[in-house]
């Protein structure tokens, strides 16, 4: 017969579960930004180029070179291209 020590099964309890608290770092979905992006006017044509990445104030469109409007979308956040360099030794997930 196996008799265990009665604190030990005290000491663990609801405790064990109580550290899922609400952190910050779970997100399972991206979270969309309110981006500025630059759109062809052409209805027809769906091409659009972020802010970001325009490569002048009032960039052509992409794809038709035609006129552009600036407008915004809901798009996932990225991260901003630096010429940082990248930690050595950086672990990836
Ligand atoms: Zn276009």
């Amino acid at each position: 017969m196996h008799i265990r020590p009665s604190d030990e099964t005290q000491t663990q309890g609801e405790q064990g579960n109580a550290v899922q608290e609400s952190k910050e770092a779970v997100q399972p979905k991206p979270e969309l930004k309110h981006t500025v992006v630059w759109r062809c006017k052409d209805s027809a044509c769906k091409a659009w180029v972020r802010e970001e990445f325009a490569e002048s104030e009032y960039p052509p469109c992409p794809l038709c070179k035609g006129p552009t409007i600036r407008t915004f979308k809901f798009l996932p956040d990225m991260p901003k291209k630096k010429t940082r360099k990248p930690k050595a030794g950086g672990s990836k997930k």
